[in-house]
């Protein structure tokens, strides 16, 4: 499957396509964001978890690293783990923390500054490239592995 490319004209834009990849889901994904400051990785990964279920307020895990949202996928409820790596002082860290164990076949792994623990990562099932394009967000969805592929095909947007 071909790489999608989209204009998001406004952060309705952002949140209708977290919405459309949330119902695309399945468990197992590993997902990496990547764009600088602002391209808006944690409006995306917000209105992701909005859409599948999550009430509560989901803030960006800038000192925490990681922070894990149970979400309901096809009426099952599935772990949610949103790293923001923006801080992690070297790969190293990653590895030290245990954050590699989250990447699994159940939870569903959405990683901004995936750069930063590039080493120790597993490779992504999908890569998502957002940057800021006059007053929106160009996005770019690469699917890498046959799963994000699958994911990928299923999005309706
Ligand atoms: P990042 O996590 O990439 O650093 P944030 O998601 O924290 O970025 O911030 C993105 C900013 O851009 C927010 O202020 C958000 O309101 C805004 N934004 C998100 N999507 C769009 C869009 N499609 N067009 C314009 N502004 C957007
Ligand atoms: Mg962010």
């Amino acid at each position: 499957m071909q790489d999608i490319t989209l204009h998001l004209h406004d952060e309705a834009g952002t949140m209708a396509l977290g919405a459309a990849l949330s119902r695309a889901l399945a468990p197992g994904l590993t997902i990496y964001l990547h764009g600088d400051l602002g391209a808006g990785k944690t409006a995306l990964t917000r209105a992701l978890l909005h859409a599948a279920g999550y009430a509560g307020h989901v803030k960006s895990p800038t000192y925490t690293l990681v922070e894990p949202y149970t979400v309901n996928i096809n009426q099952k409820p599935v772990e949610v783990m949103h790293f923001d790596l923006y801080r992690m002082g070297c790969a190293e860290e990653f590895l030290e923390a245990g954050f590699r164990e989250h990447f699994n076949e159940t939870n569903i792994c959405i990683v901004e500054w995936p750069e930063k623990a590039e080493k120790v990562l597993p490779i992504p099932d999908i890569n998502v490239i957002l940057s800021v394009s006059g007053d929106g967000r160009d996005v770019k969805l690469c699917g890498v592995s046959e799963k994000g592929h699958q994911c990928l095909a299923r999005l309706k947007f």
